[in-house]
């Protein structure tokens, strides 16, 4: 059977990886993979999610089974952070953990998919995997564009998306620190969001993969609890592998708001079952450690403060860039407005081949660039590369 398979091409960001470390230059600059690195280019283990292991190793006393929903304090601890202090808003949101953010958009485009969702809106760039899902679980997808060409967000094109979409669909909607392009919806376009979504009966899925990486833990889900207190139902996909530094534990959680009783029973049962038939439950150990740091007030503390320190740097990283103004014929000035890991810069396929070739600067194929991956020692080396690939303005 296997010869009919067609070829896949591998994915272009692992490729990068091997170029990048095929590649003997001493100041060579990766912008491509997307994890947070320190101003020393690493990439390190929490200090508080040490602490929670060290914890899990000498307390832990068995790794029984669980259940599909996975470890259910650490899907409750999470809650008050997302929602705020009514965390189940009145008891209208159910949740379960999933294998990192990816598992819970998987699940909570299936599930929709399941209800009767015939169509899904996204605003485009977006995170590569969301087609791959979508395209993957064969669901009709439309797109709009999600940016303008001066680095802020179109909300006029979400709202006529939203406006115009038919019964059973949904719009898929990233809540902050947007990847690719680091270009969030500001509060009161949030606002217009919610009423459009309420208005038309569009059913909003939202992903949050980089909670506390923007502006802060309440700042980057104000614009998901405006959403959330208007609409009757929605789906939150939520990851915890970048803001507890998990990549690899694939820590994550999908919650479901539904008007309370029967519909938010059905619903996650049905969530459960499909969650059974997939991965039957989703790894253990990161999300132990995150309910042991979120449970403890001293080890919740040494979180938020490794969060801000994180979130700090990537700060005056955007705020250099912008203080350089223009780059040759790249305005950088945006990119200090815009939040989280990410920004995609406008050149081209080969000016990007050019930075890789001839300065050592590797970065994705769409112009993405990793924020995090710049640091005091090779952000004028980048700034001037730029400049030399982009020409003069
Ligand atoms: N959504 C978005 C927008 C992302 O960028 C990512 C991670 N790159 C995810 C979801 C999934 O994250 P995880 O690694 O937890 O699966």
């Amino acid at each position: 059977m296997l010869h009919r398979l067609e070829e896949q091409s591998p994915d272009a960001l692992l490729a990068l990886i091997k170029m990048h470390a095929a590649d003997d230059r001493p100041d060579k600059v990766d912008l491509g993979v997307g994890v947070y690195r320190t101003g020393q280019g690493d990439t390190p283990v929490f200090r508080s999610i040490k602490a929670a292991e060290q914890q899990l190793v000498d307390e832990q006393d068995s790794k029984s089974y669980l259940g599909p929903e996975g470890d259910m304090g650490f899907v409750n601890a999470l809650m008050p952070y997302i929602f705020g202090e009514d965390a189940t808003m009145g008891g209208r949101i159910a949740g379960m953990q999933t294998p990192g953010g990816t598992g819970a958009v998987r699940l909570a485009l299936a599930l929709a998919q399941k209800a009767g969702l015939k169509k899904l809106h996204m605003g485009t760039p977006s995170w590569p995997n969301h087609a791959q899902i979508i395209n993957d679980i064969a669901l009709d997808l439309e797109t709009f564009d999600h940016a303008n060409p001066d680095g802020t967000a179109n909300v006029e094109a979400a709202l006529s998306a939203i406006r115009g979409a038919g019964p059973d669909e949904a719009i898929l909607l990233h809540g902050c620190c947007h990847n690719p392009s680091g270009i969030d919806y500001t509060a009161e376009d949030w606002e217009k969001l919610g009423d459009a979504i309420a208005e038309t009966g569009i059913f909003p899925v939202i992903d949050t993969a980089y909670h506390g990486l923007g502006n802060g833990l309440d700042e980057d889900v104000t614009g998901l609890r405006s959403v959330l207190a208007k609409v009757p139902e929605a789906f939150i996909a939520y990851s915890c592998d970048k803001n507890f530094g998990m990549y690899r534990d694939r820590v994550g959680a999908f919650y479901i708001l539904a008007d309370g009783g029967e519909t938010l029973d059905k619903a996650f049962t049905n969530a459960n079952a499909l969650a059974r038939a997939s991965w039957s439950m989703p790894p253990d150990h990161g999300a132990a450690a995150v309910r042991l740091i979120l449970r403890d007030s001293k080890l919740t503390a040494m979180w938020t403060d490794e969060l801000d320190q994180m979130r700090e740097r990537m700060r005056q990283v955007r705020a250099a860039l912008a203080d350089a103004g223009t780059a040759g014929s790249v305005d950088l000035t945006p990119l200090g407005r815009q939040n989280g890991l990410f920004s995609t810069l406008p050149v081209s396929k080969d000016q990007v081949k050019e930075l890789r070739e001839k300065h050592g600067i590797y970065m994705a194929g769409s112009g993405r660039i990793n924020i995090a991956g710049l640091t005091t020692n090779n952000i004028d080396k980048f700034v001037d590369a730029l400049a030399d690939v982009t020409g003069s303005a």
